[in-house]
């Protein structure tokens, strides 16, 4: 974490603790005010066994999505604390461009319980290091961080690196999506054996369409994890991509 991170998140806990979804003050850091709380959607089954997209039915153990069907991804599923909605949303935004960097524990606490039991390393999605220059932290790092913080599980935020600057995937289909991202994701050599036989958490803010967490999951299993589950805050629910 750099120095600006560091002064941003003291900066965020010595004001007064606010609703990550609406600013109104709350009784404590890290909680959400009523109204804010109750429209988050909890995810949970019956969804897809694969990358967890709820289903309106249940559809029996094993089930899968359509876009699974389609392209089955390389991980070994796809957890997230809540569907992509207004407040998930707008704790994703102040978190990545507000300075809010305190809502990356806010988010690592509703998401503790997704961690798979035999997790061995929590490894964020980079970013490109121009943009990390740029922004002054990685939102996931800060999210694995505050993750391992809470679990004791290790995290390293400098196994995966992004080789090459990636465009907005925003307003892209699936098949864009994952020509974007392809091949831009590389294990550091150096920090090889770390991952080797282990099962790899990879952490994100939002999961979109899968695209950039399967470029991910390519690289890591090319470099010799065992299987990698992917957890992040938020997922978009259905079809729509934005
Ligand atoms: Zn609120
Ligand atoms: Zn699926």
């Amino acid at each position: 974490m750099g120095v600006t991170a560091i002064l941003g998140e003291t900066l965020a806990l010595a004001l007064p603790p606010r609703c990550p979804g609406c600013g109104a003050v709350v009784r404590g850091d890290h909680r959400f005010c009523i109204d804010c709380w109750g429209s988050l959607d909890f995810l949970g089954p019956p969804w897809c066994a694969t990358c967890c997209q709820p289903f309106a039915i249940d559809r029996g153990p094993g089930a899968q999505c359509a876009a699974c069907l389609d392209h089955p991804p390389r991980h070994a599923g796809a957890r997230a604390a809540v569907a992509y909605g207004p407040v998930a949303r707008t704790l994703a935004l102040r978190l990545k461009y507000g300075g809010r960097l305190a809502f990356a524990t806010t988010a690592a606490r509703l998401m503790a319980r997704h961690l798979p039991a035999d997790a061995g390393l929590m490894v964020p999605v980079p970013l490109h290091r121009w943009r990390l220059w740029g922004r002054g932290f990685n939102q996931a790092a800060l999210i694995a961080a505050a993750l391992a913080r809470t679990s004791g599980i290790a995290h390293d935020p400098l196994l995966l690196h992004r080789t090459r600057r990636t465009p907005a995937l925003k307003g892209m289909g699936p098949r864009q999506r994952r020509q974007a991202v392809r091949a831009a994701f590389v294990v550091d050599p150096a920090r090889r054996a770390g991952l080797e036989d282990c099962h790899i958490v990879l952490i994100d803010d939002v999961y979109t369409s899968g695209a950039t967490a399967d470029a991910c999951t390519r690289a890591l299993l090319k470099g010799g994890a065992a299987k990698v589950t992917v957890l992040c805050w938020a997922r978009v629910v259905g079809d729509s991509f934005d």
